[in-house]
This record gives structure tokens, C-alpha cells and sequence, in this order.
């Protein structure tokens, strides 16, 4: 997949330009603070609708401006082949999303999500391994949400429920109308983390291969830790028979501390070093081997992309050969490459940062959010 053109308008400092956008990608060079997390910020907003950096949508207009557009033609196949106009528009005042597909507005979102597809390196990736478990949780989220179908709805529903199911807990309610909420909290709770366990079991291997390339050191893993005692289930209704049986078991802590203690939503995933004390990552990883970690998980989310669509997703890299050493640097490339990437958009604030292999990219440049092709 690639994408051939970008309109933007009032999206952050960017101010309004169309952009064609070559095959092989492009290379955007300039100094720091002149709009190149932007540009990529506006690129992936078209894939998920949402800021990558987890900016709200008010954050997005420029300064002063009410609203924001980005439109872009994404292709699918050679040539002119497969192209579709995805376009994205919010007002501030009115606080309205507005999102079409080939000029038909989209009524709901998810029926919009992943028409580009898209992969985003970031420095900020290194949260992933670093930060709480909510990070990891968010990753898998938007990774299956894009790519299983079915999956959003459940989470939402089970979102939904949840919240229910916590207020009346904090309001005191009686053992049966919390216990009205469980068959629904269950069910959509069992498919969220069945298809999480599922993902992470089916990518451990190749996240392992993607660190090891990259870092040249020990192996690593990740894990799917539930807060539900699975026992070994794997099938929906089991894990949802583990997960009745612990909401009863939680019941009165639950009562005592107003809310839900067991659930997806207090799941964890963990990253390891395949060593033999089986290092955690998040708390005895070196920084170099988190970013390595956190490279590798986008890696696995590219690959999970590749394999639905049956060709590459778009690679924006905001700058993440910054904080690397030259071997790892090298090596990601290496890796990439092996891959068969596609259109990849790489930003830079120095020309010398645009390694390697990308030297063949055409470079543009920026300046105060105008873009010199
Ligand atoms: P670095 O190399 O430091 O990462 P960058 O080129 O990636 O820099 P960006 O994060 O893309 O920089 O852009 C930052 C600039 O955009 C800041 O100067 C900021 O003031 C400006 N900016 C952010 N949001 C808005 C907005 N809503 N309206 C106008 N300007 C904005
Ligand atoms: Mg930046």
C-alpha cells in the first residue's frame, strides 16, 4: 500500500498544502520544531483518527483556526490500481469528526479505520516497554482492533458494560444488580482476551527474531498475563467459564474497593529476555534494549498487517535512528528491507541522520510547516 497524494489544511503549524507523494516515499529533512512529527502525526491520523502522540483532537488545529482537514489517496495496487480518498476533517467549536471514504461520509468511524495502513516508529515507542501495563494494553488494542475483525466491537461492549458494572459497585448496589452486568461483562471480556492471547502467542516467534537480528544478544518474548486464571484455556467459552468463576471469587474485594478487579482490563503483557533468569524488559532493560524491544513490537504489528492485506503497510519513522547505535540502526534497515517494505516516509533533522539505504529516498525539507519539495 502506499499513499500518492496528501491535502492538508490547518492541521497543527502545517497550514495548507497537497502534497504528491513518490512510490518509494520520501525522506523529510529539517531542524526540530518545524512540523515534521506533524506531517507524520497527519498521515496516520487517516489510518486510525486519532493522534498518534495521543494528542485530542483539539490539539490538532492550528493555532487560532477552527478547523483541520487531511485528505489522502492511498493505493493499493501498481499504478493508478486501487486508489481510495480517505478524508478526515474535526471542528473545534462544534467538537465534529468528520470522516469519508471516496466522498461518502462515514457514519460510524470504525467502518473507516485501516483504509491506509500504516505503521509508525517513534521514539516515544519505547513506552511501550517501559511504561505500565496500559501502554501495552493500548498497543494491542489499536494492533487488533485494525486487524481482527470484530474485535473493536467487542472491546467497546465490554468497555460499555464495564462501566456500568463499576458504578454500580462504587453506588452500593445490591450482590444481584452487579451480577446482571457479568454474563455480558463475560462474554465480550472472553473474546477480547482470547484474541489478544491468540495474537501474542501467534507473534511471540517473530518478535523473538526481530530482537535478536536487531540487538544480536538473547532472544526475547512476550507473554500474555491475564488477570483471570486461565488454567490453559484458549477457546472463548472456557476462558469465559475462568472469568465468571473469578468475578465471583472477587466479589467482595470488589464490593470493598468499588470497582472491577479481574478483567482484560487489568491484563498484562510482558516482555522477557530469553536468559536464564528471564529478564523483564520494563524494569532491568537497558535503554537501548527497550527502543530495541519497542522497534520489535511495531516490527510484529507491520508483519500482522503484511499478512491481512497481502502487501506492506506504509512505514513512517519519526526519527528513530536518533537514539540508536550505528550496528542497531543498521541492522533495523536490514531487517526492514528483508521484509520487502513498501513506501516508507522517514523524518530527520539532520541530513546525515537519512542512513544508508534510504539514500536513494528523494529528500524534502521543512521549515516553519511549509514543505519544499
Ligand atoms: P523535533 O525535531 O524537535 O521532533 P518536529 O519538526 O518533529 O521537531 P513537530 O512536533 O512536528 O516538530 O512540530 C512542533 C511545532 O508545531 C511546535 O513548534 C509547535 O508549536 C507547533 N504546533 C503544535 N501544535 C500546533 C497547533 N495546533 N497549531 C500550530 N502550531 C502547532
Ligand atoms: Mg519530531
Amino acid at each position: 500500500m502506499r499513499l500518492s497524494a496528501l491535502a492538508l489544511r490547518q492541521f497543527r503549524n502545517l497550514g495548507s498544502q497537497e502534497l504528491e507523494i513518490p512510490p518509494e516515499g520520501v525522506a523529510l529533512v529539517g531542524e526540530n520544531a518545524q512540523g515534521k512529527s506533524n506531517f507524520l502525526e497527519a498521515i496516520y491520523y487517516l489510518e486510525t483518527f486519532r493522534s498518534f502522540r495521543g494528542a485530542r483532537d483539539e490539539q490538532l488545529v492550528s493555532f487560532g483556526q477552527d478547523v483541520f482537514r487531511v485528505v489522502g489517496t492511498a493505493r493499493s495496487g501498481p499504478g493508478e490500481n486501487g486508489a481510495v480518498e480517505i478524508a478526515a476533517a474535526f471542528e473545534r467549536r462544534g467538537k465534529r469528526k468528520k470522516v469519508s471514504i471516496d466522498g461518502k461520509e462515514s457514519e460510524r468511524l470504525a467502518d473507516a479505520l485501516g483504509c491506509l495502513a500504516a505503521v509508525i516508529f517513534s521514539p516515544a515507542d519505547v513506552e511501550l516497554v517501559s511504561g505500565g501495563p496500559k501502554e501495552r494494553r493500548r498497543f494491542l488494542d489499536v494492533v487488533l482492533s485494525l486487524n481482527e475483525p470484530g474485535y473493536l466491537g467487542s472491546l467497546q461492549e465490554y468497555k460499555r458494560i464495564l462501566t456500568h458494572r463499576n458504578a454500580a459497585l462504587k453506588g452500593g448496589e445490591s450482590g444481584t444488580a452487579v451480577a446482571a452486568w457479568d454474563p455480558g461483562l463475560v462474554r465480550r471480556g472472553a473474546e477480547v482476551v482470547a484474541a489478544r492471547k491468540r495474537w501474542i502467542e501467534g507473534s511471540t516467534g517473530a518478535f523473538g527474531d526481530y530482537y535478536v537480528r536487531v540487538a544480536q544478544e538473547a532472544r526475547a518474548k512476550m507473554t500474555y498475563r491475564s488477570s483471570v486464571p486461565l488454567a490453559g484455556a484458549e477457546a472463548v467459552d472456557a476462558i469465559a467459564e475462568a472469568f465468571r468463576d473469578a468475578l465471583v471469587d472477587a466479589r467482595d474485594r470488589d464490593r470493598r474497593l468499588g470497582t472491577t478487579s479481574v478483567g482484560p482490563h487489568r491484563d498484562e503483557v510482558v516482555l522477557t529476555l530469553e536468559t536464564e533468569d528471564g529478564l523483564d524488559l520494563r524494569d532491568y532493560g537497558s535503554g537501548g534494549q527497550r527502543r530495541t524491544a519497542a522497534l520489535a513490537l511495531r516490527l510484529v504489528e507491520a508483519k500482522t498487517i503484511r499478512e491481512r492485506l497481502g502487501s506492506a503497510p506504509l512505514i513512517l519513522l519519526d526519527d528513530v535512528f536518533a537514539e540508536l547505535d550505528e550496528g542497531r540502526s543498521e541492522r533495523v534497515l536490514t531487517v526492514m528491507d528483508g521484509e520487502g517494505t513498501g513506501q516508507v516516509l522517514l523524518t530527520a533533522p539532520k541530513e546525515a541522520d537519512v542512513r544508508l539505504r534510504r539514500e536513494s529516498l528523494v529528500r524534502w525539507r521543512i521549515r516553519e510547516g511549509r514543505i519544499c519539495t
